[in-house]
């Protein structure tokens, strides 16, 4: 079957979304239940907005995780591709990360102080990721929130360049998109901004070293701050050669190169930085690292160290907007300390490696032999279906691959059929736990779906 008569049938989409509604509900009738009663203490019905997000017409409820499997409310197991967005990249409850959490909660969770295991932490910290200082925050957000602000002061600039299509989490000044003309704007969906962001930040697209070159030479960037891959609106790889450029670019002007690997760590041991051999000044790890306790790393270089602290011993006594109190908290102690010696291992990623390059191939079996004219992005660990026939350069071509019908349609179906990947675009991840075998109802259940919807 070719590719270029491949046409969706709308018609078709829609009812085979309203018959999957009805199903969901048929067959869920405790989340449905349940969900009813959230109804009346949590906005949209749900303890985090966003869990409104995923296609159901009822909210999902767990009732256990366990390695990359789900069991919902109503007893169905599910396949997790989505892994919690990242946060359980390496398997729901690690069974070392599991075990040092409930040994520690018989010895204190918190005390604004460090822990016994924090020496061997910091070792660890430095031997997977290459850069020999660090600190602790609760969420990858706050770790980019606090580099930034690290990057200004021993800077002096004021701006950070970000790219287009980019996402570090709910800071500010990276939630800003570029209009038609190139020029920065506040990112429309802000809810309650109230400061012009364009006036502290500068945004230009991924790989355009040219308009990146250009905006360093202002002289007032503090740091450029990126994925080494943007994951958060579609899948957009970069450029060879691309982040060397970058690197480069960055020493040229003064400007610190900073890489949220948040979600790039799916790469490879140590991250893409490591795999690629890049040099950054600063790079930030969430989510997954303290195997999905709330936690967060950033990690940077000796000479940064010392600005840092030049920085801190130059300013008036006080609050240095750096830091929460329960940051590198007793247990988030503990789950980093067994995530890192046990559970993030290089045989963890040779294992989920391997299975993920064998998802991607029998994704793109069935796409062949649908005639579908998409394609699978994979960056380690992690791969996006993308509805275009080779990966995106940027984020506008990212943009109109998205079809947020065909995309919800989806991944109802798939849930239906015991399959969960990421609500937000086309995001599946595979954990040491995966299995080939389990690519088998996967792309059974996509098989199914492109037959029921083509035209
Ligand atoms: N950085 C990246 C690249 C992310 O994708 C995200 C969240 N998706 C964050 C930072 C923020 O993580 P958190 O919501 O855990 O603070």
């Amino acid at each position: 079957m070719t590719t270029a008569d491949f046409r969706i049938d709308h018609h078709a989409l829609a009812a085979l979304h309203a018959q999957e509604t009805q199903r969901f509900i048929d067959t869920h009738p405790r989340s449905v239940a349940l969900s009813g009663e959230d109804a009346a203490h949590y906005l949209f019905g749900v303890p985090l907005h966003w869990m409104r997000d995923w296609p159901t017409p009822a909210t999902l409820h767990v009732q256990r995780a366990e390695g990359n499997r789900l069991w919902c409310a109503d007893g169905h197991e599910y396949l997790d591709f989505c892994l919690g967005d990242t946060g359980a990249m390496f398997g729901h409850s690690p069974a070392p990360v599991a075990r040092a959490i409930a040994a520690q909660a018989q010895r204190g969770l918190t005390a604004m102080l460090p822990s016994t295991l924090t020496s061997e932490v910091g070792r660890r910290l430095a031997e997977c990721f290459g850069l020999p200082r660090w600190q602790v925050t609760l969420s990858a957000s706050d770790a980019n929130r606090f580099v930034l602000r690290w990057a200004r002061a021993v800077t002096g600039r004021r701006k950070v360049l970000v790219f287009d299509g980019c996402y570090h989490g709910t800071v500010d000044d990276t939630l800003v998109d570029m209009d038609a003309q190139q020029r920065t704007i506040t990112r429309a969906s802000l809810l309650g901004q109230v400061h012009d962001l364009a006036l502290g930040t500068v945004v230009v697209p991924f790989t355009d070293i040219a308009a990146v070159e250009a905006a360093l030479a202002r002289g007032d960037v503090a740091c450029v701050l990126t994925e080494p891959a943007l994951t958060n609106c579609g899948l957009v790889p970069p450029q060879p050669g691309f982040l060397a450029q970058l690197q480069a670019a960055c020493r040229r002007h003064a400007a610190l190169f900073v890489l949220d690997e948040t979600h790039t760590v799916s790469s490879g041991w140590g991250g893409h930085a490591r795999v690629e051999g890049l040099s950054p000044d600063f790079i930030v790890v969430g989510k997954a690292v303290a195997g999905g306790l709330p936690c967060a790393v950033y990690g940077f270089t000796e000479a940064m160290n010392g600005r840092m602290e030049t920085a801190k011993h130059a300013a008036p006594d006080g609050h240095s907007g750096i830091g929460t109190t329960l940051s590198a908290n007793l247990l988030a102690m503990a789950a980093l300390h067994a995530s890192l010696g046990e559970v993030m291992t290089a045989a963890a990623y040779d294992q989920m490696l391997a299975t993920a390059a064998a998802v991607e191939a029998r994704l793109r079996e069935t796409l062949q032999q649908h005639g579908a004219p998409w394609t699978v992005t994979r960056l380690g660990a992690r791969m996006e279906l993308q509805f275009c026939t080779e990966p995106p350069a940027n984020a506008v071509q990212a943009r109109a691959a998205m079809d947020e019908g065909v995309e919800r349609a989806l991944h109802l179906w798939l849930l239906n059929r015991g399959i969960v990947i990421t609500p937000f675009h086309n995001m599946l991840l595979v954990s040491p736990q995966t299995r080939f075998g389990d690519a088998q109802p996967l792309v059974t259940a996509l098989g199914d779906f492109l037959s029921a919807v083509r035209a």
